[in-house]
């Protein structure tokens, strides 16, 4: 019954979105505080008669707002819905096997190999150095097709400088692309967005599911020179014209244009983070440095399945991975200043049986 094709994908698992209790849920990487309370305003007076029609199929106000923000044009800006789905189209797009295998870190968003399961691209995984940083001069000594990686990476939190992925890119065959994925962008790592202009093979992809608190609208975009964002375009067109909804279009115009409701929401969550990582440290945690909404952390004698299921036990849910490197890790989402003092007064009771 099944297209032969379907013998070679094996899907993404997202983190579990539990019902048996509830939980504090810091294990997707979600924001605790609200989207922008101009989003409660628009929903109270919202006409449902403009779903009658279909979306602008371009999202044009949406990325005008966008470019604005960033300083760009809205030919500089692609809408899509939630950046998975742009990676998706930017894989199709810009990278196949003819030219070798797309390049990505050892230890980062496990999307990216499902993606070139499903398109057929073959990869290769670059190993980290020894304190967990990504190696960018392992991405240079084999360009194959194209390069991508998070700025800040997950699940380590760790951040590149902008001038170190400048060198990169100088470094970097001017025909192949460069993804940079934003998505952790807003907790106070450097954006490479001003390298747009002086590079037409990179793209960034940003989300508004994190910083912007709006995961369950499913919003994302990117940014890079123009004949990037027409191939992106032509892939849209291909599958769907109108994957951004009205309401998300409209909703996500009011995010961006709240910009100082944003900065002071997730400048709270780095403080949080900040104390939450010395309490951990304090505490004999060995805790990776993060510039992201959440922290990837171990404790000698403990697996990461250990942390999991006895923090599970204590009501509070984080993520740990099963690969060879980072399995004795749990990466936790950053949630509200009490929530994180209460798992810190948890964590303080895990010792190492080993
Ligand atoms: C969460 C995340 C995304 C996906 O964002 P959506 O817009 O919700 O699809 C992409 N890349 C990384 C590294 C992420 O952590």
């Amino acid at each position: 019954m099944l297209a032969e094709r379907m013998n070679s994908l094996t899907p993404y698992v997202p983190g579990e979105q539990p019902r048996d209790r509830s939980y504090v849920k810091l294990n997707t990487n979600e924001n605790p505080y609200p989207p922008t309370p101009k989003i409660a305003e628009y929903l109270s007076r919202f006409d449902p008669e403009v779903l009658r029609l279909y979306p602008d199929p371009a999202s044009l106000k949406l990325r005008q707002a966008i470019a604005e923000a960033e300083g760009v044009t809205a030919d500089n800006v692609f809408a899509a819905n939630g950046s998975d789905e742009l990676l998706a189209f930017a894989f199709y797009a810009f990278f196949d096997g003819e030219r070798g295998s797309l390049n990505f870190p050892e230890f980062t968003y496990t999307f990216y190999p499902v993606y070139c399961d499903l398109h057929g691209i073959p990869f290769q995984k670059i190993p980290m150095k020894k304190d967990f940083a990504i190696n960018l001069e392992g991405f240079l000594d084999n360009p194959g097709c194209g390069s991508v990686f998070p700025n800040p990476n997950a699940p380590t939190g760790m951040a590149l400088s902008r001038s170190r992925i400048r060198d990169l890119l100088k470094a970097y065959p001017a025909d192949r692309v460069v993804i940079v994925d934003e998505a952790y962008i807003d907790f106070g790592a450097e954006s490479a967005a001003p390298l747009i202009e002086e590079f037409g093979n990179l793209l960034i992809a940003r989300t508004f599911s994190k910083g912007g608190s709006l995961a369950g609208l499913r919003l994302g975009y990117a940014l890079g020179q123009s004949q990037l964002i027409e191939a992106l375009t032509t892939v849209k067109d291909s599958f769907n014209s109108y994957p951004v909804d009205t309401l998300a279009q409209n909703l996500g115009v009011l995010a961006v244009q709240d910009a100082a409701y944003y900065t002071d929401i997730n400048r709270r969550i780095c403080d949080t983070r900040d104390l939450f990582m010395k309490d951990l440290k304090r505490q004999g945690w060995e805790v990776l440095p993060s510039l992201s909404n959440f922290v990837f952390t171990r404790k000698a004698g403990l697996s990461g399945e250990d942390i999991y299921l006895a923090l599970r036990e204590k009501g509070f849910l984080v993520r740990y991975f099963r690969h060879g490197g980072i399995e004795d890790f749990v990466r936790i989402t950053i949630g509200m200043p009490e929530d994180m003092q209460a798992l810190a007064g948890a964590m303080a009771g895990l010792e190492g049986k080993r």
